[in-house]
């Protein structure tokens, strides 16, 4: 089963869309979620491997390359459009695939999950589940 974003983690991803400097606590002040499950939602975020990483959105228009602008507009706006046509699913009911952490098949039924502090890991099967626990403990 896929995993079902909630109106908690699509503002957390939304105020990380727009400055992911945001600290916990901020995103916490904007949003009314509690910091501590602002922390837990995005650790699961980044556990599902949905958020894969928070990088720099660079000003390309600003870099020069052999002594001129680099400055092709109509490549800046496709790329900018494309970005926004793809955050605007991000929203409450979509859902994220899940893949298992033992086998890389893809989770179709029940998720088993293997939790120890902030770090989780994903299964397809119980057997999985074992294997992994087996191998990495
Ligand atoms: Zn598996």
């Amino acid at each position: 089963m896929p995993f079902i974003l909630t109106n908690s983690d699509v503002a957390i991803v939304q105020g990380l869309l727009k400055d992911g400097r945001k600290s916990f606590r901020q995103i916490s002040r904007e949003t009314g979620i509690s910091t501590p499950t602002v922390k837990a939602r995005f650790d699961r975020l980044v556990n599902i491997g949905f958020i894969k990483s928070i990088s720099p959105i660079l000003d390309f228009k600003k870099v020069v390359y052999n002594d001129n602008l680099v400055n092709d507009n109509t490549l800046l706006q496709a790329t900018k459009n494309k970005r926004q046509e793809l955050e605007n699913c991000i929203k409450k009911g979509t859902g994220i695939q899940l893949k298992c952490d033992f086998c890389r098949g893809p989770i179709s039924g029940k998720t088993h999950v293997f939790k120890f502090a902030t770090f989780e890991r994903f299964f397809c099967c119980t057997e999985c589940r074992s294997d992994y626990e087996n191998t990495y403990k």
